[in-house]
């Protein structure tokens, strides 16, 4: 993904610089170091988990040369039409076959061992099968039919030969993935071990769901949208739950994060409202930068440390939450694990609307992508507030419109896949 470089930046940042999002990644992205912790687990339990080693196989894959269908073993030279050809023997998947003699078939089925002396496969459908005697089959390759050498036959290696590097260290593990890990034999696979992160929600307003509805309050989505987040990144969640808007409550739930955690995260109370209390809490025990990032949606987006725990505070509307999260927790935190920083698919699409006002934040709209004739085009959600966090469940994707950006519809935009 591109971000704007901002001419004004210099290298400490300062409350009253308004960074760019892509300066403001970078010097997030320069504190951040991988966390070299790994632990063994079980393959059924590696999906997501991240490889702390390089994967390197000791096997071959397949181990031995196999047919890839149902029908007969043989030699491709053998098989002149109209020939009679004895089949001398039967081999099932899981079975050591006989050694081929010259002028014979062997039926064989899919998986089946190849037997020495054959070089291809026929397919049943291609033979035409015959009664030599009880007991005595032998086939004729149908007419128009030619065996060639090698013929459906899968080679032994041929997936994966011994010595083939599988994944490097930092890989995240897929199920397609786990499956080549089995396929080499592997049951267990050394991982990096989970990063502990810490998640308050501040807010006197906030009400858990399950809670009955009150006056005045609203429902902790936060919680919820970053547990699932960071749980998506492989991270455990160490839940201090909604935090009261006091500076006392903050600066405790603060400490006890950071007796645990390798990252705390909190959202909300870190603007310069009277009932913000996240910087004074984290300055009490650490150091803090609160920096404006000229990004739409997001605030101003606090970056710092409790003790030597990295600390991000994220905006209290749920919509600037995950768009902050996404552009620099994310990243942040895919480097603390050793894996690949990885942000979202871009796709190009036509906008379906007009942006004839530059801004001066570059801004992430929730679009829907609709195929139209060979066209992917973009449409905007109709309300793109910060707190409307259905835009976001709607969306297809986030169009970024960079600083100053204006387009007209029908022009090209870059999509973000969410
Ligand atoms: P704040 O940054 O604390 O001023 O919050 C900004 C807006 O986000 C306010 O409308 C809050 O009610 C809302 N908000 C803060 N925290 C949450 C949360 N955990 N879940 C949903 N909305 C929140
Ligand atoms: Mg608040």
């Amino acid at each position: 993904m591109q971000f704007c470089r901002c001419a004004q930046y210099s290298s400490t940042a300062v409350v009253t610089l308004v960074l760019t999002v892509n300066d403001a990644r970078t010097i997030i992205l320069a504190t951040a170091k991988f966390l070299d912790k790994s632990e063994t687990v079980f393959l059924l339990e590696s999906r997501g988990r991240i490889l702390a080693q390089d994967v390197i196989a000791a096997v071959n894959v397949p181990p031995y040369d196999n047919s890839a269908m149902d029908g007969y073993a043989l030699r491709a030279a053998d098989c002149a039409a109209g020939l009679s050809i004895p089949v001398a023997g039967i081999i099932y998947a899981g079975a050591m076959p006989e050694l081929l003699q010259p002028g014979t078939a062997q039926r064989i089925f899919t998986g089946a061992p190849i037997p020495q002396g054959a070089d291809a496969v026929v397919i049943q459908e291609d033979v035409t099968q015959k009664d030599v005697a009880v007991d005595s089959k032998a086939i004729v390759i149908n007419v128009g039919v030619i065996v060639k050498t090698c013929e459906n036959i899968r080679r032994v290696g041929e997936d994966i030969a011994v010595g083939d590097v599988l994944f490097a260290a930092g890989h995240r593990l897929r199920a397609q993935d786990i499956g080549l890990l089995a396929s080499i034999g592997i049951n267990k696979v050394c991982v990096t071990a989970p990063l502990r992160v810490g998640l308050l929600c501040t807010g006197d307003e906030l009400l858990e769901p399950g809670d009955a509805p009150q006056a005045g309050k609203i429902y902790n989505s936060n919680r919820y949208l970053l547990s699932a987040l960071l749980r998506e990144l492989g991270c455990d969640v160490v839940d201090a739950g909604i935090v009261n808007d006091n500076l006392a409550a903050t600066e405790t739930a603060l400490r006890d994060l950071s007796l645990l955690c390798d990252v705390i995260i909190s959202t909300g109370g870190v603007s310069v409202g009277d009932a913000d209390y996240v910087k004074q809490a984290v300055l009490a025990q650490g150091k803090l930068d609160v920096w404006k990032i000229a990004v739409k949606p997001g605030k101003p987006l606090a970056f710092g440390s409790v003790g030597d725990v990295s600390f991000f505070g994220l905006p209290g509307n749920p919509v600037s939450a995950f768009v902050t999260f996404q552009l620099f927790v994310r990243p942040f935190l895919q480097t603390l694990q050793g894996a690949a920083v990885r942000d979202f698919q871009q796709v190009p699409a036509r906008a379906g609307f007009a942006w004839p006002h530059a801004g001066k934040r570059e801004e992430y709209l929730r679009v829907t992508l609709r195929q139209e004739g060979n066209v992917l085009m973009a449409h905007a959600l109709p309300n793109q507030g910060s707190g409307v966090l259905s835009s976001v469940c709607r969306a297809d994707a986030l169009l970024r419109v960079p600083v100053g950006a204006t387009f007209s519809a029908g022009d090209g935009v870059d999509c973000l896949l969410l």
